[in-house]
Parts: structure tokens; sequence; C-alpha cells
């Protein structure tokens, strides 16, 4: 198997500007000549959203590429005919002319470099353990299929390729670009393409066997009010520490009247967006993950 054509992707969500500034860096310096096995392009996906600096115009871009909506017409929003027109540039999805994309998010949690994983095919598996061997602070979010859905369809624009995942990189708020994360999305993106060249030439490349995972299990809601409103804030003892233990009886919110809201959760689960500003619309605290281990090799 040979990857041939690789998209990398940024501006998703218009107010992640690390995504269109790092396309505009690589544009700039790297020579897409540097790489003889495969054809590298750049695409910023919502332009009208990165133009006004919002996360999206109509609808969320990245929750828009379901096999059922890019093929529901009566579905017009912005977004759902970006999709459709993304569909036809870059897939069309199940039979697509990309074979891999980078898709390039940010976050305000603290999540370092972590890899979105939404097919776990092997060789997603050991790109994902030789970007842990070259950059440091990387994490893998694997979402299985039918964590949004009741089928196995993933809503996300990754879905379009088979191989590929987004790339989540933070704490950094909407709207800004910050020389240290935008450093370490240039070197996992092309961790990322060197892997592939060597990967195409049959060279030898550096993984594991297997590879530590955060699989996710659910999202966690604010506590709300009789009106449905948020009526408390992230705790201090959790801020921060995501992908780190979440031990029962771990205090996670502070509600307006000074109480501790604790964790009930008998398993110990691995909490990752937390105070993630753009989930906020949809009363979501943090999601929590199950720490496994998966392997990189065909039994
Ligand atoms: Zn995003």
């Amino acid at each position: 198997m040979k990857i041939q054509k690789i998209v990398i992707v940024g501006g998703t969500h218009g107010n992640e500007c690390t995504g269109p500034y790092l396309l505009n860096l690589l544009k700039d310096r790297v020579a897409v000549s540097n790489y003889s096995t495969f054809e590298l392009s750049f695409f910023l996906s919502n332009p009208k959203a990165y133009e006004n600096n919002v996360r999206f115009v109509d609808d969320d871009l990245n929750r828009s590429f379901l096999n059922e909506d890019l093929s529901n017409y009566a579905l017009d929003s912005y977004e759902a005919n970006r999709a459709k027109v993304i569909n036809q540039v870059l897939g069309p999805k199940e039979n697509s002319k990309t074979d891999l994309i980078i898709d390039i998010h940010s976050t305000t949690a603290n999540m370092g470099v972590s890899i979105i994983l939404v097919n776990d095919n092997v060789f997603n598996l050991q790109l994902a353990s030789y970007m842990k061997f070259k950059i440091p602070n990387v994490f893998v979010y694997y979402i299985p299929p039918g964590a949004y859905t009741s089928n196995n369809d993933h809503p996300f624009l990754n879905s379009l390729a088979k191989y590929g995942f987004a790339l989540e990189l933070g704490p950094i708020p909407n709207g800004v670009v910050r020389h240290d994360i935008l450093v370490q999305a240039y070197d996992a993106t092309l961790a990322c393409l060197e892997f592939i060249e060597k990967k195409n030439k049959g060279l030898d490349v550096n993984f594991e066997d297997e590879i530590e995972v955060y699989e996710h299990v659910k999202t966690v809601e604010f506590p709300l009010d009789s009106d449905g409103k948020i009526n408390a804030i992230i705790h201090k003892n959790i801020q921060d520490m995501d992908y780190k233990p979440l031990e029962k009886g771990a205090l996670i919110f502070e509600k307006l009247d000074g109480k501790a809201v604790v964790n009930h959760e008998d398993e110990i689960f691995f909490p990752v967006f937390i105070n993630e500003a753009a989930y906020y619309y949809k009363n979501i605290a943090f999601s929590l993950t199950r720490k496994k281990k998966i392997k990189t090799v065909k039994e």
C-alpha cells in the first residue's frame, strides 16, 4: 500500500487560527518537491468562518460529513453545502481520491499534541506511534465508530480519507496564533510526512508494537439550573488535568452557591477537552476516556 495523495487541511473551525497559519507556513517553507513519493496539497476548508473569526457560520463543519447528510440536499446551510463541495474536491467519502488527510485544529484545553484518531487501521496506528517517537507531548485520542451516531459512520472531515487524523493542539485561545503551538503543529506535520515518505520508499520506520490510546467513553455536562443554564465552573483541581486519571470523589465543578460537585464514576477515566470554549454552547464540560493499549501490528 502506497500513500499517493496527501492533503493538509486547516480552518475547518474558522477561529482555530493555527491551521490556516500553518498552511501558509508550509507553502512558504516546505518544498513540495522534497517528497518524491506522494503529491502534497493544502486546503482551507471553511474560508467564510475563518474570515469572520468564528468556529462556523451556520453549523459545525466538522460534524457535517455523515454519509446521510452529504447526500441530503435539503440540508443547505453554508457548512452543509461546504461539506458537499469538500466531499467532491477531496473525497468522495468511501471512494476517496485523497489517501491521507491531516486536519489541523486547536483547543483551549491542555491537550498538548493530540492525534484524534477515527480510523484505527494499522497504518494510522504505526504513524501515530512514530509521531510519539519524534515529538514530545503526543497523545492519541481514539473515537470509535458510532460514538456520534447509531451506525458506524463518522461526521468528521477526516472521515473523507481512509488514512490520517485530526491534530488537536493546545492550550491556546481561539483567534490566536502562538509561536510555541505553531512549532509543535509544524514539527508534527513534518514528522507525519517523513513517516509516509520513508514507508512509501520501503525504508525502516520506528514504531512500537503497541500504542497507548485514550478511547472516548462519554461527554460530561456542566450542572444546569432549572432554566437549563450552566450554573457551575470547572473546579480548579481538574483544570488543565487533561489525560490525568480522574479519581472517584475528585472535585470536578464548583457551583454558584459555592458547593463542589464530585466525580461519582467508579472506573478511573481520563478526562480530555476540559473547559473547551467551543463546547459551552452544548453545555459540555469535558469528555471521559479509557486508557488502553492497541496493537500496531496485525496478529
Ligand atoms: Zn476544531
